[in-house]
């Protein structure tokens, strides 16, 4: 990943941030883009701090057409045109889907959906202008394949089902440019959008709900750590995943292979 360009996506916190901490460790220049300024510009701090040549935190609402092409065109600026995109940026509201609001469900769609398009659209287009390879992973979740047992998860879940579908077509359509487009498909993370709710202290002390649900439910017994992750991504962004394309790739620490039921 030495002096790659890479590009991530709700990078200011979790997932995002540790993919760009990854990246930086080995070498990598980084764009950091969250809605979230202050944090991105923190992450891309920490960023030189872990070895990246360059980096530069960038304010951006992945849901913007014009705020997406715009943080493309200063991350081209900062780093050179972006050729590892990590399309990351997503939000998670579950409500019954006979109360959901309308503006809600549109919401997650606009972020997690639309936002993925427009973040790969943007990256693309810069990369067929040139004619240069690349690689772009794009989040998915559990929620994509299998039912969520919280319930409530019909937004969340019709957007990464999306996100899912996408990165197949997409890839298909820029596999002849070697461009190549994946998913990595995160089980229960340790990062704020999952552990909300919790006091410092349940945290601390791994007495929260979700880290008790984890233990039991989920077949390796933990959440997963963001960096745990972020080496998946890692590797998918980079060339040792040479002829890896159109995949999702599984993270979950065995929560996808195991059935609730006994038969
Ligand atoms: P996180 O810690 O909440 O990080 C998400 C980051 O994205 C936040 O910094 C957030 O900024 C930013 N963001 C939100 N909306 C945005 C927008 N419109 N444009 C740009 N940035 C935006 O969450 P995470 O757990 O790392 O989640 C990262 C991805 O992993 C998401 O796509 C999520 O659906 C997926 N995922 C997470 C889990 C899990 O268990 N954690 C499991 C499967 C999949 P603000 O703080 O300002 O909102």
């Amino acid at each position: 990943m030495r002096n790659e360009r890479v590009l991530v996506t709700g990078g200011g916190s979790g997932i995002g941030r540790a993919v760009a901490l990854a990246c930086a460790h080995r070498g990598a220049k980084l764009a950091v883009v969250d809605t979230d300024a202050e944090a991105a510009a923190d992450v891309a701090s920490s960023a030189i701090a872990a070895g990246a040549p360059r980096a530069v935190g960038l304010w951006c609402d992945v849901s913007s057409e014009s705020s997406v092409s715009k943080a493309y065109d200063r991350a081209s600026e900062a780093i050179g045109v972006p050729s590892r995109i990590f399309a990351n940026a997503g939000i998670e509201v579950n409500a019954q889907l006979h109360e959901f609001e309308p503006e809600s469900w549109r919401r997650v769609l606009d972020v997690n959906l639309v936002g993925t398009f427009l973040t790969c659209r943007e990256g693309l287009r810069r990369l067929v202008e040139t004619a240069s390879p690349g690689s772009i992973v794009c989040t998915s979740s559990p929620s994509a394949f299998v039912g969520f047992a919280g319930g409530g998860n019909s937004a969340y879940a019709a957007s990464k089902g999306g996100v899912s579908a996408f990165v197949r077509a997409a890839a298909l359509d820029y596999a002849p440019l070697g461009i190549r487009v994946n998913a990595v498909v995160p089980g229960a993370t340790d990062t704020p959008m999952l552990v909300t709710g919790a006091t410092e202290e349940e945290r601390a002390t791994g007495r929260d709900q979700i880290r008790i649900a984890a233990r039991t439910q989920i077949p390796l017994g933990r959440l997963a750590r963001a960096a745990e992750i972020a080496a998946a991504v890692v590797w998918l962004l980079s060339d040792e995943s040479s002829y890896v394309t159109g995949s999702n790739l599984v993270c979950d620490g065995g929560l996808m292979a195991k059935s609730a039921n006994t038969f």
